[in-house]
């Protein structure tokens, strides 16, 4: 099975981390050549996301002093998924498989052997697995449990525990390339493509260096995303909340003209007042799920490129790949 393996890592502000990332890739990339699980040609590719500080710099330097490393540079920063599949659609132009991500080392790089492995039994897609997550907070654990559970209440194929750290063959990539969703959520489209797949477990460490570039904010928006582009259930939730409060808006009704005809009418405040508020609140929120689908709709129909390509640093002089 011919392998080059090319290692796609998104990189936003990641100047405290990138050196050391490098130097451990390094390393990685010539065991498992020794190894034989991948080609001598394998390159590690460097995505970098529009960052402002002196990401790029450095990735030109490490291109420069090693052909290992190969730089890409996106227009503008366009966010993690997004530049992910900037980088995987690369690769997908020049490697046999290629292995996601993230540029501050909380993956654990040895879990690549096993990647390999199984790519080389005949898995096309292997899905890394965090065995823990006590390196993150109790909120991000907590919440992240909170969201899992809710994408599979909602009957959204995805893998417990399971971010972007990932092995995908050729094929695979080919077949996400025809995914053309705006709305991206790779980790709910990876099982959607389909083939042999199978899970490495690994255990996830600390942030080397640098910050999260995931604050609640961009977590939540990221979650929401997720929900709205796999799952209409949200939707089928509101059709069975507006039935329910129509039966019991109907008993009411029932309610109000016995007691209207038996005469003892009471100026009813509370009551009044209370489902005012609370029907007022549900069908805020409706509108707004709504809202958020339309949204969706609005966003896939303009087809706007997913991302755009200022640099392709690669030493061939190739051109660089466009988002069809
Ligand atoms: N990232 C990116 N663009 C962004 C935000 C993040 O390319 O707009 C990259 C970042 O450099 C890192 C990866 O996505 O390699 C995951 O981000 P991070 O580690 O901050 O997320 P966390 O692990 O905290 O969820
Ligand atoms: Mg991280």
């Amino acid at each position: 099975m011919p392998n080059k393996l090319m290692v796609v890592i998104p990189c936003y502000n990641e100047e405290e981390v990138l050196h050391e990332t490098a130097r451990r890739l390094t390393v990685k990339m010539e065991t498992l050549t020794e190894a034989g699980l991948c080609d001598a040609s394998s390159r590690v590719l460097l995505v970098d996301d529009g960052s402002r500080d002196r990401t790029w710099e450095i990735i030109q330097s490490l291109h420069r002093e090693n052909p290992l490393f190969e730089g890409l540079r996106l227009s503008r920063n366009r966010g993690h998924q997004n530049a992910l599949l900037a980088g995987l659609m690369t690769a997908r132009d020049h490697c046999d498989v290629s292995i996601s991500m993230d540029a501050d080392l909380q993956d654990d790089m040895d879990a690549m052997d096993r990647f390999l492995l199984a790519y080389r039994e005949g898995c096309d897609i292997v899905y890394g697995v965090r065995n823990k997550r006590d390196t993150d907070t109790f909120f991000k654990r907590q919440s992240a449990l909170a969201f899992y559970r809710l994408m599979k209440g909602l009957g959204v194929d995805i893998t417990y525990n399971h971010a972007d750290y990932r092995l995908m063959s050729r094929r695979a990539l080919q077949a996400l390339g025809e995914f053309r969703e705006v709305n991206l959520f790779l980790r709910g489209l990876a099982p959607l493509v389909g083939f042999q797949s199978d899970t490495v477990y690994y255990d996830r460490s600390e942030r080397f260096a640098g910050e999260s570039k995931y604050p609640f904010k961009k977590m939540l928006a990221f979650a929401i995303d997720g929900i709205t582009s796999f799952s209409v259930k949200p939707l089928r939730l509101i059709t069975t909340l507006g039935l329910v409060i129509f039966v019991i808006s109907l008993a009411m009704l029932i309610y109000t003209l016995i007691s209207f005809i038996v005469g003892k009418t009471v100026i009813g405040w509370t009551s009044t007042l209370a489902s005012i508020w609370m029907i007022g609140g549900i069908q805020l929120l409706s509108l707004g799920v709504i809202g958020e689908y339309i949204g969706k709709i609005y966003n896939e129909t303009k087809r706007r490129p997913r991302f755009i390509i200022d640099r392709y640093l690669n030493g061939e002089g190739a051109d660089p790949v466009r988002d069809q």
